[in-house]
């Protein structure tokens, strides 16, 4: 499951709503207490007032603008100070004029020191589930629908095992992996021939862990590289954030990586996403056509020394199933 550009908008549209509901409440507040309280208008008049006079300290000596500045400064607090008397007299709590933000940290803007805020993630999140129950390819790719039943049995000597028994390692250390993750587990590198499973896999693992309630971030890698792109030139209106889910999601699930048009931009960031992940033992799942040779010459060594190195080997082999699938 992917947060796709729509769902950033939507989550941003979800969060700006928000605060102008939240800021419409405190302004009807405000408004029903000056009918209640004329001298509550005085006050505001007054801190308004205070605030003007100050601007007249420019024209000022040092001497005579510090004396004007600390006047207006004590006319200010004495408005605030009767402010809050006032609310007292009326029973209401101090914060009553305030905005009362649903979330304090980030006043309902979604974004907290040039981040996305976690009400914002936790948006996004909701509409990331909601997307997934909809025709997503998660909905149909579970591990009770993986038919080892399509992979042959007979013995092949290269890989001392045939395809139907290396499936069925496989399902059953990805089974494992998806009943038992979380954010400690290790990264798996999906690898072999097209049409043996390996998307049919990777989603099976992405639903259940969904399920659990991670962050999980799931796409192909064409299209993670073209967000990526329309990001960094500033024609996806996301500002980053597409790029930092990538870094900091739960669970990241790149699909059918070596099938993207590959070029020194794409190389970088792949580059950044896997040893990023790597540094903060985050779990990335990659399912790739290439072999190991094929991956260190696409990459260069630098990436696939990582890959290798760190990410659990899954490798596939057999025929290709999907003919099978389809003449059912
Ligand atoms: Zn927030």
């Amino acid at each position: 499951m992917a947060y796709t550009v729509e769902m950033f908008e939507r989550a941003q549209q979800i969060i700006d709503e928000r605060r102008r509901e939240n800021e419409a409440r405190s302004q009807r507040r405000r408004e029903a207490f000056e009918k209640a309280e004329p001298e509550y208008t005085r006050c505001k008049s007054e801190m308004i007032a205070s605030v003007s006079e100050v601007i007249k300290a420019i024209e000022l000596s040092p001497e005579k603008a510090r004396e004007l500045i600390e006047t207006q400064r004590r006319r200010n607090l004495q408005a605030q100070e009767t402010i809050r008397s006032l609310l007292k007299k009326h029973g209401l709590p101090a914060d009553h004029l305030e905005t009362r933000y649903t979330c304090a940290k980030c006043g309902d803007t979604g974004v907290l020191d040039g981040r996305l805020c976690a009400c914002q993630i936790e948006v996004l999140k909701g509409l990331a589930f909601a997307e997934a129950g909809k025709k997503s390819p998660l909905r149909f790719c579970r591990f009770d629908d993986f038919r080892l039943d399509y992979y042959d049995t007979a013995y092949v000597e290269e890989f001392r095992c045939s395809p139907r028994e290396r499936m069925e390692t496989i399902l059953s250390f990805c089974r494992d992996y998806a009943a038992g993750f979380d954010t400690d587990s290790p990264s798996i590198l999906m690898y072999g021939e097209t049409g043996l499973g390996k998307t049919h896999l990777s989603l099976a693992i992405a639903g259940e862990v969904i399920g659990k309630g991670y962050h999980v971030l799931y796409n192909s890698a064409q299209n993670i590289f073209n967000e990526l792109q329309r990001e960094r030139f500033g024609r996806s209106g996301t500002d980053g954030q597409y790029e930092a889910m990538l870094l900091e999601c739960d669970l990241l699930v790149i699909d059918d990586l070596g099938a993207e048009f590959s070029t020194q931009f794409t190389n970088a960031a792949l580059y950044n996403i896997v040893n990023t992940r790597i540094n903060q033992s985050l779990p990335t799942i990659i399912s790739t056509n290439l072999d190991l040779k094929e991956l260190e010459e696409r990459y260069t060594r630098r990436i696939s020394s990582r890959l290798i190195g760190e990410y659990a080997a899954l490798f596939f082999f057999g025929s290709d199933v999907r003919q099978l699938k389809r003449d059912e």
